[in-house]
């Protein structure tokens, strides 16, 4: 096939995803690009034991970032820092390349993250997908996790005490994964990490700074099942960040 059409093949293929992930027309450029700052916060307590890295797939051993996420999977150990671990089946760390670039940070586990040890499964997590795959990225190329790594009964909110204990893994994990852009997903997520009682439609839309790193607040895939008009903005979000990491070169 000559150049020009592996360029329509692969056109065709970006916009079949974005019809899948269900946006229609033609994609918007990037709007604006602003930053505000984060002040987390927060200590970790306890030395568990227990085994396993959660990293899913990523590369070899000579990776940096999975040998720094595997001192704080270690570190997290068989975890009961917080009240959530008496009702957890099993703690979802997280899952993707320990040295991706763009790392997706959602609220707590649900039933099936629970049961699976994988964050996002089932539809909402099959949606993340289509999301990172309309992005030209792959769900192995990126890293998913939680800001709460035990799923709370009921699917309640995670409650003050939980967030202080189980934050600072997330920030270890980050530190270790050393993105270059965060997509917080949901108003949980986005509020936690940058301290706010900001509602995510004033938050997303432009860039915040977790940590020194770039961070898109943007609308919950399970916002966007119930709320499919959402997924434009959404789109919208994620554009940023594609323009941000194409401006890096990564
Ligand atoms: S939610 Fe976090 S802090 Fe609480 S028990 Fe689970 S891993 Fe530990």
């Amino acid at each position: 096939m000559s150049d020009a059409g592996d360029v329509a093949a692969g056109l065709r293929t970006h916009l079949q995803w974005l019809d899948k992930f269900g946006v229609t027309g033609v994609p918007r450029g990037p709007r604006r690009t602003s930053t505000s700052t984060s002040t987390g916060t927060g200590t970790s307590t306890g030395t568990g034991t227990g085994t396993g890295t959660g990293t899913g797939t990523g590369p070899g051993a000579e990776s940096l970032g999975l040998v720094r996420l595997e001192a704080v999977r270690s570190e997290l150990g068989d975890c009961t820092r917080c009240k959530l671990s008496g009702g957890r089946k099993t703690i979802v760390f997280g899952v993707g390349d320990p040295d991706a670039k763009l790392v997706f940070v959602g609220e707590a586990p649900g039933f099936h993250e629970d049961e699976q040890g994988e964050p996002f499964v089932g539809d909402a997590g099959a949606l993340l997908t289509k999301m990172i795959v309309a992005m030209g990225r792959t769900r192995e190329s990126v890293y998913i996790c939680n800001i709460i790594k035990c799923r709370p009964p009921g699917n309640r909110n995670p409650e003050p005490d939980e967030l202080a204990a189980c934050e600072p893994f997330l920030r270890q994990q980050l530190g270790a994964i050393r993105p270059r852009a965060i997509v917080a997903l949901g108003k949980f997520a986005a509020q936690a990490l940058l301290r706010t009682e900001a509602s995510i439609s004033t938050l997303r839309g432009h860039f915040h700074e977790y940590q020194g790193i770039p961070l898109m607040p943007t609308y919950h895939p399970a916002y966007l099942l119930r709320t499919p008009t959402a997924k434009r903005m959404v789109w919208d979000d994620l554009q940023l960040v594609m323009k941000h990491l194409a401006d890096l070169g990564v």
